[in-house]
């Protein structure tokens, strides 16, 4: 990311909304934006396989949750924030995955610009690539600046996806447990 750039361009984009650039209130906020841009958008710098280890699951088989990740993300349709919790369950091979390292997971592809869908599947896709798991289910509920700013204006929708995959997919039973322990 080229910070010197970015800053012109915020600083373009206040004086084409109207505002005085100049002023006290202004005069640093290119600076901050373009700051705050390494964090909102540093997952493209992010590698999974770098930041994620796996270790021997000794055998354990049944679900392992990690439920209520707080993410932020920016849609690219209006690179407008889209924010709320995302759930995480799988059900291990061989491996098993430290649980801190699946929020790390979450910010990868969080932190970009992005819609909920793909992030819905990237996550559970790099999961099940990581840990050949029985099966995966993420689900993700967010609210979305776009919609309640603009738009529709609509301020109590929450949109939920979930991309599942073997047997979060295939075995009812599984699935089911899933959803109600992340209720
Ligand atoms: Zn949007």
């Amino acid at each position: 990311m080229d910070q010197v750039k970015i800053e012109q361009l915020v600083k373009e984009i206040i004086e084409q909304i109207g505002e005085d650039g100049t002023r006290e209130g202004l005069k640093e906020t290119p600076r901050r934006v373009a700051k705050s841009f390494e964090k909102l958008f540093g997952g493209y710098k992010m590698n999974a396989e770098e930041m994620v280890t796996e270790f021997d699951g000794e055998n354990y088989d049944e679900m392992i949750i990690c439920k209520n990740i707080d993410f932020f993300s920016n849609c690219e349709h209006h690179m407008q924030p889209f924010f709320g919790t995302v759930h995480i369950g799988y059900i291990p091979d061989k491996k098993i995955i430290g649980i801190s390292k699946l929020p790390r997971l979450v910010e990868i592809y969080a932190r970009r610009l992005q819609n909920q869908e793909r992030l819905t599947m990237q996550i559970a896709e790099k999961l099940s690539e990581i840990l050949k798991p029985k099966g995966v289910g993420v689900v993700i509920q967010a609210k979305h600046l776009c919609m309640m700013a603009r738009g529709v204006e609509k301020q109590n929708t929450t949109m939920i996806t979930s991309s599942c995959r073997g047997l979060f997919k295939t075995n009812q039973l599984t699935r089911s447990e899933f959803l109600k322990l992340i209720e």
